[in-house]
């Protein structure tokens, strides 16, 4: 299933990467990146590491990713960081072959610092590099791990309004909109780390979960009319919105990457993106 949606994504950022060929420096990295993730871990894998990570169903999130068996990634992620591919900006090279050559203990304290949402500071004196390649590195490499283990188990039912994703805890990195069986036009919050979609009301805030009377600014760009911003007038945050009425085709998560110009406009407005997609933006 994992396979399936990154083999989704990876077709769908050779079309954008035909349609839009100025994002080529951005999608082409992550075209290559897709396939050093696709050897980071398999379906069995997270079979393997699911029950040391799952919570009893009445908690939330229902999976503790700091309980994964990080004797078992930290060579896992000095062999990703080994293969990082030579189109990656240089600073996220730079860090990667200083992540590769360094020591075990500390690629094991980095990877426990993403999974425990503590800065990296550490690692970066260690590493002698910025922190921002060292989130990055580590970041691309545990999520491949959060979406196979996430989708091992049934996502929970998130109470009301609920910002933040009911199975690892991250919060939302992209919105989209669909007709289900059920519902036309539900709206689903994408998880920045683990990709689970849970249901959220189309007029609240992911970011401070309000919902005002006026509901959330709204901004399409010309370019791509199936994605636009949704903004919070009170937290003054946004996340972009795929609606796949509109573009059967998308990928939430890479049309997100694929739409930079969208987050420079948001950025010339004062917004704050809820959470930065994994190139940064
Ligand atoms: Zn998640
Ligand atoms: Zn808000």
């Amino acid at each position: 299933m994992v396979a399936t949606r990154r083999a989704a994504r990876a077709t769908r950022v050779r079309t954008l990467l035909a349609e839009r060929p100025h994002t080529e420096p951005l999608l082409g990295f992550y075209l290559s990146l897709l396939d050093v993730q696709a050897a980071v871990c398999d379906r069995s894998d997270a079979a393997r590491w699911l029950p040391a990570v799952e919570a009893p169903a009445s908690e939330q999130p229902l999976l503790r990713l700091e309980r994964l068996p990080l004797d078992v990634l930290s060579p896992r992620f000095r062999r990703f960081c080994h293969d990082v591919p030579a189109s990656a900006p240089e600073p996220i090279r730079l860090a990667a072959q200083a992540v590769s050559d360094g020591d075990a203990a500390r690629r094991t304290e980095l990877l426990l610092a993403l999974l425990t949402g503590t800065d990296v500071d550490a690692g970066a004196i260690a590493f002698r590099c910025d922190p921002a390649p060292l989130v990055f590195l580590a970041r691309a490499f545990l999520s491949p791990v959060a979406e196979a283990v996430s989708a091992l188990v049934d996502v929970p039912a998130p109470p009301e309004r609920t910002p933040l994703c009911p199975c690892c805890g991250w919060p939302p990195q992209v919105s989209l909109l669909r007709d289900e069986t059920e519902t036309l036009g539900i709206r689903r919050l994408v998880c920045a780390f683990c990709a689970t979609a849970w249901v959220f009301p189309r007029s609240a805030c992911p970011g401070c979960s309000t919902t005002d009377k006026k509901g959330l600014d709204l901004h399409v760009d010309d370019g791509a009319p199936h994605v636009r911003v949704e903004a919070c007038p009170q937290c003054k945050r946004y996340l972009k919105s795929i609606d796949l009425r509109v573009s059967g085709l998308a990928e939430p998560i890479v049309d997100d990457l694929a739409t930079p110009e969208l987050d420079l406009w948001a950025e010339e407005q004062g917004l704050e993106k809820i959470t930065p997609n994994l190139l940064g933006l």
